[in-house]
């Protein structure tokens, strides 16, 4: 009952690559970049099974970030010429590699790191990929052509190549599959139009658990200020949980606790395991196992409990090691508390 999971990614050690950074320059290339990478994975495993968590990842140590981990993998893209362009509907600007040509893998994505995590952990094991419409949101298109159209095609021929690395790492022994879509929250009715379904082509096939994780993004300063924009309630999943619910996805992480998402959404998502952020990414402040287990409390008044997968609200890349640390021992004792509170 409960079991705990973080959302994806963990900080990056100093010794590994720069720190509190989205894009962080690694510290090391070739061979012992690739060692300190494997050294780190294997530091948060051990650091998530101290606290105590129940479903364990590998904090996306071995990628630069969360969509271009993919990218660099992929035939077709031109990362030498990288242009800078707003992602999330203008939010933020970021540097961007952009697509030249058809698509294709080069090969294996995260072959090196899931088989690591697979081979030191005996808990279930979650690995997370970017979702198709938050790639094509992250990616500057020369290839696809203009409008809506282009975007489409294009998220498709990247949902096929989601899903050729999704078998293989079904294979390596992952358990859950997750699927990053924060673009969903944003562009709120291509996200039921196509988003979803893009979804599903990724995730075709799979016979492991299989997520989707949609949030208001990392606990970065323009996120800060774009969710100081949204007003008092955040209705945006409201639009895209009804087709998550038809869909074949099985589990759905959404952000939660110090948020203004009204908790009654989550009866929308009716027959899923609902990921229930309980953990704020956007702040240092350290729950309390109260808090968490309150949260939990709240969200079992819209789902029932055997459904409630208490998680962290987004990714905790760009904070301190140390709060980190700390938060993943709350989620944990938080979870334990609510399992003596209901179990
Ligand atoms: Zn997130």
């Amino acid at each position: 009952m409960f079991p705990t999971s973080i959302a994806g990614s963990l900080p990056k050690p100093a010794w590994l690559a720069e720190t509190h950074k989205l894009w962080p320059q690694w510290r090391a290339q070739g061979a012992e970049l690739q060692q300190a990478k494997a050294d780190a994975t294997l530091l948060w495993i051990k650091a998530q099974e101290d606290a105590g968590l129940d479903i364990i990842g590998d904090g996306e140590q071995a990628r630069q970030h969360f969509v271009h981990g993919f990218l660099e993998q992929v035939e077709g893209i031109d990362f030498t010429n990288k242009v800078k362009m707003g992602i999330r509907n203008n939010r933020y600007d970021a540097m961007v590699p952009q697509v030249v040509a058809p698509l294709r893998l080069k090969g294996r994505v995260h072959a090196f790191e899931a088989q690591l995590a697979r081979a030191h952990t005996t808990r279930q094991l979650k690995f997370t990929l970017p979702g198709p419409m938050t790639i094509v949101d992250t990616v500057a298109d020369r290839y696809y052509g203009e409008g809506e159209e282009g975007r489409i095609k294009m998220a498709f021929a990247f949902a096929e190549l989601l899903n050729q690395e999704a078998l293989a790492l079904q294979a390596d022994g992952v358990d859950i599959i997750q699927f990053d879509e924060p673009a969903f929250n944003v562009y709120l009715d291509q996200a039921a139009d196509w988003g979803v379904k893009a979804l599903e082509r990724a995730a075709q096939g799979l016979t492991c658990t299989t997520a989707v994780h949609i949030c208001y993004g990392y606990g970065i300063q323009a996120n800060i200020d774009w969710k100081q924009s949204l007003g008092h309630e955040w209705r945006q999943y409201e639009k895209v949980f009804p087709a998550l619910a038809k869909s074949s996805i099985q589990q759905v992480s959404l952000e939660c606790f110090q948020s203004h998402v009204p908790m009654d959404l989550m009866a929308l998502l009716e027959g899923k395991d609902v990921l229930v952020g309980v953990i704020d990414v956007a702040s240092d402040v350290i729950e309390t196992p109260e808090q968490v287990a309150d949260t939990i409390g709240r969200a079992m008044q819209f789902v029932p409990k055997l459904r409630v997968l208490p998680c962290t609200n987004c990714g905790l890349a760009p904070m301190d090691r140390a709060v980190a640390e700390a938060k993943l021992k709350a989620l944990a004792q938080g979870a334990a508390l609510a399992r003596q509170r209901w179990g």
